[in-house]
């Protein structure tokens, strides 16, 4: 797979770094072709170069919007070195390979950055280079394209280590730089041009992916709103297959998302279910089968599970589908649905069931995105996950075996809690969630109210956070919240720890008999 260099094509805007790597490459012996003010520069520097308008057999013309769109340049980069019928073809019209593409684009972006007038942006959108760029990354299973100076130094040393010659692995690597600037680049210029003719480009086929579906509304029906999808093929509601139900709405997808998402942590250790409303769960359940895990979901909170999204993480069995028909349901997502099932969901025309072929791995790297006024952030998604052996126990008490399984299951579940979560839990199913408030005490408190007014609407006893365990996906930043845990009934604790008042916190658990763990990690959600 190593592939000689023996022509290069040099076409750069940014000509930093450029007579350095010019030079290492006459010293390697590569026969050198370039636009006008590239070759004037290497000229001038004394090194042999060829122009481009001498391969094309055409001057550059149009202000340069048309230097090196043509055959003899293209065919070039595009050629496969191995197919006889593209060696024809270059032999008949005279086209010699060229092996290494160096450019990078007229600077749009910094163009509008500084505010130039609409014309200028204008002349500043590049056309030949992007259209080389595709051409090279194209072909690299023998073409090698460089797009970024930083890229400079690796490409002498990928030569000199292979005596002039770069690896497909290389060339792969380089590959994909190349498309990302080019689908950046073209990305900025409809960026730009929406803001120029005042319009959106929400529906456009692609906008850093591909459009899967145009929704009817956003999250209110006065927001214009679309689905896309980015090729990642991630099991989940991008990928699912309804079988019947409306058409899925904005909220149907982010909310569908989260449970599904969320049941998929649970993946091997039997069956489970998670009930969403607002992309908050409002229960979770693991039991011996799907239909108790569903129950158990739905017994944690029946009022916020009307118009709820139920995600399963095995496939939708009849007795289950039973118990889902009882009350209305938006969704029901799970990685597969017996015929059985399905037939027993047809009777109810609006709900909506979606299948996947399996689950997505809650560990696999990807990233998220968050707009915010005038930008976006990116990170990666949140994938870290813990087993028990992670777990410090800071109390005087460790928590007894039920309690530690308790405590595993209230942590993966406050990962998919909005900020500040706390979640109670108790013999593998939540009794009470806590969920986006702004102070902890506050989500301590809420999850902890709503589970006594499910007692009352269920006539239990005593209220199931009596003997549960609590989660926190950020540490207590006072005792006073721990202490609301323990009042409602919580004889343990999982958080992360590492509070400035720790020692406190520590302090009011043993005090009040209550076991605690550390995770030494956060889950915030927002
Ligand atoms: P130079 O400074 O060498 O004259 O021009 C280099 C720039 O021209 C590079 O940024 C390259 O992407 C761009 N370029 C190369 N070929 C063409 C073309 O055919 N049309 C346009 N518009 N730009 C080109």
């Amino acid at each position: 797979n190593l592939v000689p260099i023996g022509r290069a094509l040099i076409s750069v805007s940014d000509k930093s770094g450029l007579l350095d790597l010019a030079r290492a490459l006459a010293a390697q012996g590569v026969e050198l072709i370039s636009t006008g003010g590239t070759s004037g520069m290497l000229r001038t520097a004394g090194l042999t170069v060829r122009d481009v308008s001498d391969v094309t057999g055409f001057p550059e013309m149009m202000d340069g919007r048309v230097k090196t769109l043509h055959p003899n340049v293209h065919g070039a980069l595009l050629a496969l070195r191995d197919d006889d019928e593209h060696l024809l073809a270059m032999a008949a019209h005279g086209i010699e390979p060229i092996d290494l593409l160096i450019v990078n684009l007229y600077p749009f972006e910094e163009t509008v950055a500084k505010g130039a007038d609409h014309d200028t942006c204008i002349e500043n959108i590049d056309i030949g280079g992007p259209a080389m760029i595709r051409a090279a990354s194209k072909n690299h299973r023998f073409v090698t394209v460089v797009t970024d100076p930083a890229d400079y130094a690796g490409l002498i040393d990928q030569m000199k280590a292979h005596d002039g010659a770069t690896t497909l692995a290389f060339r792969q690597k380089l590959a994909l730089a190349a498309y990302a600037r080019t689908a950046a680049y073209d990305t900025a210029v409809a960026g730009w041009l929406s803001g120029e003719l005042k319009q959106p480009f929400t529906r456009s086929k692609s906008f850093g992916g591909v459009l899967a579906q145009g929704l009817r509304y956003g999250e209110n029906p006065h927001q214009a709103a679309a689905f896309y999808t980015d090729g990642s093929k991630r099991e989940g509601v991008a990928t699912a297959k309804q079988w019947q139900g409306k058409e899925l709405s904005y909220n149907n997808i982010n909310d569908t998302d989260a449970a599904f998402e969320l049941v998929a942590e649970f993946a091997g250790a039997g069956p489970a279910c998670a009930i969403i409303k607002h992309a908050n769960p409002c229960g979770v359940g693991k039991a011996a089968t799907l239909k108790e895990a569903y129950l158990r979901a739905y017994a944690c909170d029946q009022t916020s599970a009307f118009g709820g999204i139920v995600a399963l993480n095995q496939p939708l069995d009849a007795e289950t589908a039973e118990e889902i028909v009882k009350i209305f349901t938006e969704v029901v997502i799970a990685p597969g649905a017996s015929d059985e099932a399905k037939a027993i969901f047809a009777a109810k025309k609006n709900l909506r069931l979606l299948t996947t072929k399996g689950l997505p791995d809650p560990a696999e790297k990807s990233l998220a995105f968050k707009q915010v006024a005038g930008g976006f952030l990116v990170q990666d998604r949140d994938t870290d996950s813990i087993t028990a052996a992670d777990l410090k126990v800071v109390t005087k008490r460790a928590p007894t075996e039920a309690e530690l399984a308790d405590l595993m299951f209230a942590w993966k579940v406050a990962k998919h809690v909005k900020s500040n979560a706390i979640v109670y839990v108790k013999d593998g199913a939540t009794v009470g969630v806590g969920a986006g408030q702004m102070s902890r005490i506050d989500s301590t408190r809420i999850a902890a109210r709503k589970a006594g007014d499910m007692a009352d609407v269920l006539s239990l006893p005593q209220s199931p956070t009596i003997g549960s365990v609590v989660a926190s996906d950020a540490f207590f930043p006072f005792a006073d919240g721990l202490l609301a845990a323990a009042e409602a009934g919580a004889t343990a604790i999982i958080q992360p720890g590492g509070s400035m008042r720790d020692d406190e916190v520590i302090a009011a658990a043993d005090a009040a008999g209550l076991a605690m763990v550390f995770t030494d990690q956060r889950h915030f959600r927002h």
